[in-house]
């Protein structure tokens, strides 16, 4: 799934290859993509053909495009979107889902599992009301720190599920949030309103170093006319420390890391490092 570098990066790259063109005509190929859009396909078209594109922004995993009447094209990639610059002519994608004639380039959206999506959000150029709710990421120049610190300590659930919580922060996805919290020396399941200050502006501080070094290998990654995201991030896994790591060493102190079930994926830990906390401890021999 791609998580925030990744989508980064994709905003980058619409920012260089796609801002500034006119839509000359739209496509829909496929109509999930697009089915948060009540319009329909044709209606989506339509809304969008001999507008043009004024900006790329991005809030936490979310990407769209301000169009030049004040509404805007919302994106998600979901699990395996792509957004892709292809000369037009070019051989379609085996999963191409929308086509955007841009002139000299088209803007291609390319979807296996089609969770991801596009819809025109009326009114939306300044920020989508359809992505108004989702807290600002970490690099957000906007992000408020002692706001962040003051929220997860008057919450009960375990720092990790407040890193996913995109109420709280967005952008922060399971490998980067495993990461952060194998950094910080912290287990996940610690619940926020135990942990002092300090700790949460340590995990704060580690998802935006671990994030920011992949926002770095993403951003030199393309320069071509190709704006891409895979499914993984597979560019980055040489630097992992826990993620995907099980039995393996602790590069700190030797112990192997320890894989457990957390919401329908895994979370990987030192579990000495990251000590459990003790009423779990106790609930596991219950
Ligand atoms: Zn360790």
């Amino acid at each position: 799934m791609p998580e925030l570098p990744e989508v980064e990066t994709v905003r980058d790259g619409l920012a260089r290859h796609v801002v500034g063109r006119t839509v000359e005509s739209v496509t829909v190929l496929h109509p999930r993509p697009v089915r948060r859009d009540l319009r329909g396909p044709a209606g989506f078209a339509a809304a969008l053909t001999g507008r043009r594109f004024e900006a790329a922004r991005r809030r936490g995993k979310y990407l769209w495009l301000p169009l030049d009447n004040g509404d805007a094209l919302l994106g998600h990639l979901g699990m395996s979107g792509q957004l892709l610059v292809q000369e037009p002519g070019h051989p379609d994608e085996r999963h191409l889902r929308v086509r955007f004639g841009l002139g000299d380039r088209e803007l291609r959206f390319v979807d296996q599992r089609m969770f991801g999506g596009l819809a025109v959000s009326a009114g939306g150029a300044e920020l989508p009301p359809e992505i108004a709710h989702i807290a600002r990421d970490p690099f957000d120049p906007q992000f408020d720190d002692d706001l962040f610190v003051a929220r997860v300590r008057r919450r009960t659930a375990g720092i990790k599920r407040l890193l996913l919580d995109q109420s709280l922060i967005s952008g922060v996805g399971n490998i980067y949030a495993d990461e952060a919290l194998w950094r910080a020396e912290l287990h996940g399941e610690r619940p926020g309103e135990r942990l002092r200050p300090v700790q949460v502006r340590r995990v704060l501080a580690e998802a935006r170093a671990v994030m920011g070094a992949a926002l770095g290998q993403g951003g030199t990654s393309f320069d071509a006319l190709y704006v891409n995201v895979n499914g993984e991030s597979g560019y980055f896994d040489r630097s992992l420390h826990a993620y995907g790591r099980e039995g393996l060493p602790c590069e700190r102190c030797g112990t192997p890391i320890r894989r457990v079930e957390f919401m329908n994926r895994s979370s990987f830990f030192c579990p000495r490092c990251q000590t459990v906390p003790r009423a779990r401890r106790v609930a596991a021999r219950d």
